[in-house]
């Protein structure tokens, strides 16, 4: 078994409900302990066009297969809650990132880990750090709470409405 975490998002349709359903599906592949963060909803980062907030919540958990195996199923399940096109920066019903598989450190076309944007989203730190803040992540050495202290000015900036749920 592997320490996994992914973060979930959606910015169309009832994006709240989107989020639960993909909670609902990953029960059958992710297994306990399973944490959630609380639900936030984020500012689109980096878009040309104008999209609506994203809903956005990080889960960790533990996964017996490969990481690729992982990133099948995770396709799998964005396409069973309709999403359309991949492509980066496209609105979405449902976006399955991968943000760590233990400590593994991949680089290949498919599949980058621990996930580019770890550092660079707020969400995901703010995210991690309610759930894991202990975890070492395979950068530096150092600790999910050490990286969400240091966090760069302009990722502090991005923003952030913490819904109640
Ligand atoms: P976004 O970067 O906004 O999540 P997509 O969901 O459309 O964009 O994903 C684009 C591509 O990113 C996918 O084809 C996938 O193979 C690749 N990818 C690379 N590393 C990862 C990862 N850690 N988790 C999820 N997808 C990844
Ligand atoms: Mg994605």
């Amino acid at each position: 078994m592997t320490y996994v975490a992914l973060s979930l998002g959606s910015n169309l349709g009832d994006r709240a409900q989107n989020i639960s359903k993909m909670e609902c599906l990953l029960k059958k592949i992710i297994r306990e302990p399973v944490k959630r963060s609380s639900l936030m909803e984020t500012e689109p980062l980096g878009v040309a066009e104008k999209q609506p907030w994203y809903y956005n919540r990080i889960i960790t958990g533990n996964y017996e297969g490969s990481a690729l195996a992982l990133l099948d199923n995770l396709e799998s399940l964005e396409r069973e809650l309709g999403r359309k096109h991949k492509g980066l920066l496209k609105s979405r019903t449902a976006d399955l990132d991968l943000l760590l598989f233990g400590d593994a450190q991949i680089k290949t076309e498919r599949l980058t880990i621990p996930h580019r944007g770890i550092l660079q989203r707020r969400f995901v730190l703010e995210g991690l750090n309610q759930i894991d803040p202990d975890r070492k992540l395979p950068l530096k050495g150092k600790t999910v709470k050490w990286f969400f202290e240091h966090m760069d000015e302009e990722v502090k900036s991005q923003r952030i409405n913490f819904i109640q749920n």
